[in-house]
């Protein structure tokens, strides 16, 4: 059985607390997909030089955010790792002429047990992480993904979760406080989106790795790119060709795109 791969965006921590449409969305999307039988997630907040596989057989939380309520830092995602796969990761970016380093030990940042705490909320399917590398290009993390690409044959689901929008100045401009979180959308978010839907409907995985100079207010949209990378992973993933469908479009806060794609 062959799977999708997925990019989500997972926002501002409180999409966790906040019914959203993003929120509902992913409580729903276990539902559209065959179970995987484990995950290789992307996250933009694992970040490392080289490419690197986690071992860790029982991860634990990461509380990386700061100054949120307390209810936040009481949610526990005990998903268990799966160090066989790590291994085929390994494996896989080895052949592909990668270079890639394994952690035995490292836990889930919030970017990875925000939006899985709402997709698989019993925390059942196993979680391998690979990190990004926030100093090479999309092209290099299509790459990454590419390396993969044979996984989803073997029920394995690779998620990216980053931003498809994510300029954090923006959403804080204001003195009196963040805009709402249901907000309508900023014209260059929006404008910046629907560009990204548009090209990976197209399969044009050429003018998206070139997004930096071609999608319109792209550098407004990502001032820097790393949460919209673990997109190019998921897109690789998919193999040579794929096609990225928009699964869900919403904004929060005015500027945060939260789409959510399936490539096929
Ligand atoms: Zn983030």
């Amino acid at each position: 059985m062959s799977l999708p791969t997925l990019f989500l965006s997972h926002g501002s921590p409180m999409l966790a607390l906040t019914d959203t449409p993003a929120h509902r969305f992913l409580q729903s999307l276990a539902s559209t997909l065959p179970r995987p039988r484990a995950v290789v997630i992307v996250s933009a907040h694992f970040e490392t030089g080289t490419p690197t596989v986690v071992s860790d057989a029982n991860p634990e939380m990461i509380y990386d955010f700061r100054g949120f309520p307390k209810a936040l830092y009481e949610i526990d995602y005990p998903a268990p790792g799966d160090a066989t796969l790590a291994a085929e990761v390994v494996e896989r970016l080895r052949t592909a002429g990668l270079p890639i380093d394994v952690a035995p030990k490292r836990g889930f940042d919030h970017g990875t047990w925000i939006p899985l705490s709402l997709v698989w909320p019993e925390a059942n399917v196993p979680l391998v992480q690979l990190s990004i590398q926030p100093h090479l290009n999309p092209a290099h993390h299509l790459m990454l993904g590419r390396a993969l690409a044979g996984l989803r044959e073997e029920s394995i689901l690779v998620i990216g979760t980053g931003a498809a929008t994510h300029n954090l100045r923006a959403l804080f401009r204001n003195p009196a406080g963040m805009p709402a979180v249901d907000a309508p959308p900023v014209d260059w978010a929006r404008e910046f989106a629907d560009w990204v839907a548009d090209r990976a409907a197209a399969g044009d995985t050429a003018a998206l790795v070139d997004y930096r100079a071609q999608a319109p207010h792209a550098v407004m949209a990502h001032p820097e790119d790393e949460h919209f990378l673990p997109f190019f992973v998921a897109l690789g993933a998919a193999g040579e060709g794929a096609r990225g469908e928009r699964i869900h479009n919403s904004y929060e806060y005015e500027a945060l795109s939260m789409d959510m794609y399936r490539f096929d």
